[in-house]
């Protein structure tokens, strides 16, 4: 089945006058399941389409559809990931609060909320320090736990917007391991974001590839991994 249908998506900011056009008439589709990476040196407008897809902004011209429906405002069953670990948790709350704070909007008992937020920090190889506070953690820890609070809504769709471009090498292919092994576990569907080439191609099924600005597609690989 299809999860995400782009179609014919442009942006451009400051207005329909405008000539900043930052991404033209794009046209892919998702497939439940997937990981698919977006590649694309930067300012060639890959954020500009996240914004667009998680309803953050609305595009100037196109269409965006989740499961079928249009996407018109932020989408309850969709979740996203920054580059920018630091600025995304709340420093006055625990991790497990910070993992648990999106579930505040679910229809889940506290013990669910609970059980889910300790299975997020397992998944990302982080149990039992839900009681420490983010400013206690490592950069890459940080990370792992916002990926947690991501996965913990368990989202039909998953944006991922550079999450690794601003750890170390080591802990990127620590965390790039993580998001393959637990995509693969959970069948989550997946779009991530990046400017490394090499990223693309070790962690995506399906790497669209993005011109220099304004962002078009010039090309649309599928990567065939070896049966396991
Ligand atoms: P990328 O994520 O690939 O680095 P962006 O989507 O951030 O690219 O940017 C694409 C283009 O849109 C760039 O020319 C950038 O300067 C411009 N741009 C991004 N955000 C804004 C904004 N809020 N207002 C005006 N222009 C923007
Ligand atoms: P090993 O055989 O011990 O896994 P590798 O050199 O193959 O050693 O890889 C070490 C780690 O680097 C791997 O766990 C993987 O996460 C990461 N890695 C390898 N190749 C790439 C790549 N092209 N892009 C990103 N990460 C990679």
């Amino acid at each position: 089945a299809t999860m995400l249908e782009v179609t014919g998506l442009t942006h451009r900011y400051g207005g329909a006058d405008s000539d900043h056009l930052a991404v033209n008439e794009l046209t892919f589709s998702v497939e439940t399941g997937q990981l698919a990476c977006i590649v694309g040196p930067s300012g060639c407008g890959k954020s500009t389409l996240l914004r667009c897809i998680s309803g953050l902004i609305r595009p100037s011209g196109g269409e965006v559809k989740l499961h079928g429906d249009r996407v018109d405002g932020v989408p309850e069953d969709l979740a996203v990931v920054f580059q920018d670990y630091s600025r995304s948790l709340f420093p006055w709350l625990s991790v497990r609060q910070n993992v648990e704070f999106p579930l505040r909007w679910k229809k889940l008992s506290r013990t669910e909320r609970r059980q889910r937020a300790e299975e997020a920090l397992e998944w990302v190889g982080l149990p039992g320090v839900g009681g420490k506070y983010p400013w206690q953690l490592s950069g890459g820890m940080q990370q792992r736990v916002s990926i947690a609070r991501a996965l913990a809504r368990r989202p039909a769709l998953l944006l991922m917007d550079e999450p690794f471009a601003s750890v170390d090498a080591q802990t990127r292919f620590e965390l790039e391991d993580l998001l393959r092994g637990v995509q693969v576990q959970n069948h989550s569907t997946v779009l991530l974001v990046t400017h490394d080439i090499d990223e693309s191609v070790y962690l995506g099924d399906r790497v669209l590839v993005l011109s220099k600005s304004p962002a078009s597609i010039v090309a649309d690989l599928t990567v065939n991994l070896p049966a396991e």
